[in-house]
């Protein structure tokens, strides 16, 4: 079967310039920042530079820390703030946000980790022989809670699962272990962000090259 690769410019520079960073291609997209090496983005708005990439980076808050009077970062930064509000997002390991507006731009791992690109990332050192795959994994909710550990947690319920047999479905044990889960139910509050095309070529680009 041949699949057609999803194409567009803005993301297909990421490519063509050898991106194998663990930050989703979208996520920098959408934080106005543009490929011009295999690690290093610029903003158009304000010229800056970043690199230097891990897992876990949010773009959009490396860009404004670097420059907090960018146009662009801020009115990103404003319709995301938005939206989180009306959406009432509030996760209950969150502590209770005193002052919510002027500082609260600060994304807590949950939050973070509700894109599944995010979470396939944590499963970088995953071992290939484990009996489950990792991108089943993420696509339930999991993510791997350290490098060196084989337990991996829901994002949203926070179930943990540390034993795989052969022949068990992530999906499956997660639905066992906790039914009521707001990610496997398709609650909205949830706030699952499911992976994009490009952020799977860019996954799957990215395990090719280790
Ligand atoms: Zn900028
Ligand atoms: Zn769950």
């Amino acid at each position: 079967m041949t699949t057609l690769l999803p194409f567009n410019t803005e993301f297909d520079t990421f490519f063509a310039k050898g991106w194998r960073q663990p930050v989703s291609v979208k996520d920098l997209a959408e934080a106005g920042l543009r490929c011009t090496g295999s690690d290093e983005v610029v903003c158009d708005f304000c010229r800056a530079q970043l690199s230097g990439w891990k897992a876990g980076d949010v773009p959009l808050k490396r860009h404004i820390k670097l420059v907090s009077s960018c146009e662009f970062a801020k009115h990103k930064r404003k319709g995301k703030k938005r939206k989180r509000r009306s959406k009432g997002l509030q996760f209950d390991s969150k502590p209770a946000a005193s002052n919510d507006d002027s500082d609260s731009d600060t994304e807590t791992e949950d939050e973070i980790l509700t894109s599944e690109f995010n979470r396939l990332m944590t499963f970088q050192d995953w071992p290939l022989s484990s009996p489950v795959d990792k991108y089943d994994l993420a696509a339930t909710g999991f993510y791997c809670v350290s490098p060196s550990s084989n337990i991996v947690r829901c994002y949203a319920c926070k179930v943990e699962v540390e034993d795989w047999n052969l022949g068990d479905r992530p999906k499956k044990k997660h639905q066992v272990l906790k039914a009521t889960c707001p990610h496997l139910r398709g609650d909205e509050n949830a706030e699952n962000v499911p992976l994009g095309p490009f952020e799977k070529r860019q996954a799957v680009n990215i395990s090719n090259h280790k």
